[in-house]
């Protein structure tokens, strides 16, 4: 018998109103299936309120703690979305993640899922319970309450549509779909019908942040086709899964744009092996992620090595990039936060002639001015000025006509 996973985000769960038009579409829902699962989030900001709690009282809370903090958002919406359905008359049963079963890592604020026992599940469902899933937190070995990391609920979806073999994951947003660009900065900016794993995955690692690349990533791996619609308007929304075209697509598919970033240039690096081993291993240790890395050409066995990170995380890396100048004897680092990151994503870019040259022609015809650039297979990014990105974005999305699609 098939089953049907939902998962419901934050802004569509905010409040009595938005909690109750929920209740009605899963009933819906039930009246159509037989097995319905429902993964939710926290109602709206809860999630970024309880940060701004705890650090309040402490600047770096202890993780474990903070897994404990957070992931009450998400115990306290399931129980509520259950008794909405009561009282509709659908029998609904609310499961934190550890009742759940699943089980992760003991790496807190980030656990990864490293099994799902859905017995409990499973037994709801043949009694004909609506199962309602707490998102985004599990239980580790020594039965700690962990989470995903920040849009982990996604991530349990799209892993539970998986070990109940169900026909596929419904991701509810507050968007009608994955758009051809951020709506907020392109006015004609589209939802696409369909797109492949690989291409969602370049997109939503790239700054589009309606499904986290997680869950993608799950999705890819195991074949689970996901479909991100609206929960406030119908619409078929769109369908992330496998694509069988050859040669028909367009070769851009969308534009995502991140202003979480800042540059590092590290100065006057001597060129010899072993320096960048001995400039990212740190980094690593320190869990700071790195994207960009750009080293110049060298003069007089001196080198500049540049690479950008989040934000977000560059006053976790000043000290660690205190001791990377002092040991490998560089003259010292510049940080340059007034950048952003543009990215088309499509599958063929860098294989068809031409799409390489108009993007940069529609950069420069914006007088925009490049300063990094990276390729992968199907991607292009680049760094510019952050007061720009918008127009970039824009400037793109026209260029590739993806208002027209
Ligand atoms: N509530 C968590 C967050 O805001 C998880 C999620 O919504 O997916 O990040
Ligand atoms: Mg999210």
């Amino acid at each position: 018998m098939s089953v049907v996973v939902q998962k419901y985000g934050g802004s569509s769960l905010a409040g009595v109103e938005r909690l109750r038009a929920v209740a009605d579409r899963v009933a819906q829902s039930r009246s159509r299936n037989d097995r319905v699962v429902v993964v939710v989030s926290a109602m709206g900001d809860t999630t970024d309120e309880l940060t701004a709690l705890a650090h309040q009282l402490n600047e770096d809370p202890p993780s474990r703690e903070m897994d404990m903090l957070l992931s009450t958002g998400e115990t306290v919406t399931a129980p509520l979305l259950a008794m909405a359905l009561a009282a509709r008359g659908v029998d609904a049963v609310s499961l934190t993640g550890m009742q759940a079963g699943i089980r992760t890592s003991g790496a807190h604020r980030s656990a990864r899922i490293v099994d799902i026992v859905p017995q409990r599940i499973v037994d709801h469902l043949s009694a004909g319970h609506v199962v309602i899933v707490a998102g985004f937190q599990g239980v580790s070995e020594q039965l700690d309450v962990t989470t995903l990391g920040r849009g982990g609920s996604d991530t349990t979806a799209v892993a539970l549509a998986v070990v109940l073999h169900a026909d596929q994951c419904e991701i509810f947003t507050d968007v009608a779909g994955i758009h051809s660009a951020d709506p907020r900065v392109v006015g004609d900016a589209r939802p696409v019908a369909s797109i492949d794993y690989d291409e969602m995955l370049e997109l939503a690692s790239a700054g589009a942040t309606v499904l986290h690349p997680r869950a993608v990533e799950i999705g890819a791996a195991y074949s689970m086709p996901i479909r991100v619609r609206s929960a406030f308007v119908d619409g078929p929304g769109t369908l992330i899964g496998r694509q069988h075209h050859m040669e028909d697509l367009p070769k851009v598919r969308g534009i995502a744009h991140e202003t979480d970033v800042a540059k590092v240039t590290l100065l006057g690096v001597p060129d010899r092996p072993g320096i960048a081993a001995a400039v990212f291993g740190p980094l690593g240790s320190a869990h700071i992620n790195v994207d960009i890395i750009v080293q110049n050409v060298s003069h007089s066995g001196h080198t500049d090595l540049s690479f950008t990170l989040a934000e977000s995380d560059l006053n976790r890396a000043r000290p660690v990039l205190d001791r990377v100048v002092a040991s490998v004897g560089a003259d010292g680092y510049d940080a340059d936060r007034d950048i952003a990151k543009v990215t088309v994503v499509g599958a063929g870019i860098l294989g068809t002639p031409g799409v390489v040259a108009r993007i940069f022609e529609a950069l420069a015809g914006e007088l925009i001015n490049i300063k990094m650039i990276s390729t992968g297979e199907i991607r292009v990014t680049c760094i510019i000025e952050r007061s720009r990105v918008e127009d970039a974005v824009r400037a793109l999305h026209h260029t590739f006509e993806l208002d027209l699609l």
